[in-house]
């Protein structure tokens, strides 16, 4: 049976804090513990909703605690270049084009940030879903052991790093397989934000956390086939969404 990890984009002291906080209640009222993707530091304009939380790292300090997952969204947020990357997603990036000295001085920044707030982690969410080869390597000699990201059913391992596949935002899936649903909160409608709550509610048993995502691993032999074939299809699909 398909299961699903919820994995929410974005999240920063400026994000939308009532929509932080409905999700957040029908996450807790399911039991459903997602990742979040925590950026350090962030400069985009796009993720200033609201003043900053004075509250927002002991929130998240709490949140670990309970158990939900924790990965370095990027350092800044920002746009460096308009590099597709690996992935071909999206043509913007904060690391994909940028030469390997900047990306590991950026990716070693946020990462002291997090570890100063007492949120350190070996899990990485690139910006815009966009990295490269030098990324990887930069994430690697830093410690970081997992990404959430790729196209596959299953996670797989690549070059000395973990991959957790992420392929739709909605729980649409194929039957078999782990899913990221990717989220951004400020974005959604309350509507939108309750609608998912009562799914999350009525299939908490399909939910896993992260941490036991990383666990399913599938051998390259069998994931890199299927994951070529989706990216194919779903590369199209997002170019003409
Ligand atoms: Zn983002």
């Amino acid at each position: 049976m398909a299961r699903f990890v919820i994995r929410l984009d974005d999240i920063c002291p400026t994000m939308d804090h009532e929509k932080f906080a409905r999700a957040r209640a029908h996450f807790e009222a399911a039991g459903v513990r997602p990742l979040m993707g925590i950026v350090p530091d962030n400069m985009d304009p796009d993720l200033i909703v609201h003043g900053p939380d004075p509250s927002f790292w002991q929130m998240m300090r709490e949140l670990a605690a309970s158990g939900w997952g924790i990965s370095q969204h990027g350092y800044r947020h920002r746009i460096h270049t308009n590099d597709r990357g690996l992935l071909g997603i999206t043509a913007r990036s904060e690391f994909s084009g940028r030469g390997l000295e900047v990306q590991r001085e950026d990716l070693a920044q946020g990462q002291a940030i997090l570890v100063s707030e007492g949120l350190g982690t070996d899990n990485f969410m690139a910006p815009f879903h966009s990295y490269d080869r030098k990324t990887l390597v930069a994430l690697k000699s830093l410690g970081f052991t997992t990404l959430t990201d790729g196209y596959g059913l299953f996670p797989w391992r690549a070059g000395g790093l973990r991959f957790v596949p992420q392929l739709f935002e909605r729980p649409a899936n194929f039957g078999i397989g782990i899913y990221t649903m990717c989220l951004h909160l400020n974005n959604m409608t309350m509507d939108e934000i309750d609608e998912l709550g009562h799914f999350v509610t009525a299939n908490s048993s399909r939910f896993i956390d992260f941490d036991e995502a990383k666990r399913s691993e599938w051998p390259a032999a069998l994931v890199w086939p299927l994951g070529m074939s989706l990216k194919l299809a779903l590369t199209v699909k997002r170019r003409l969404q």
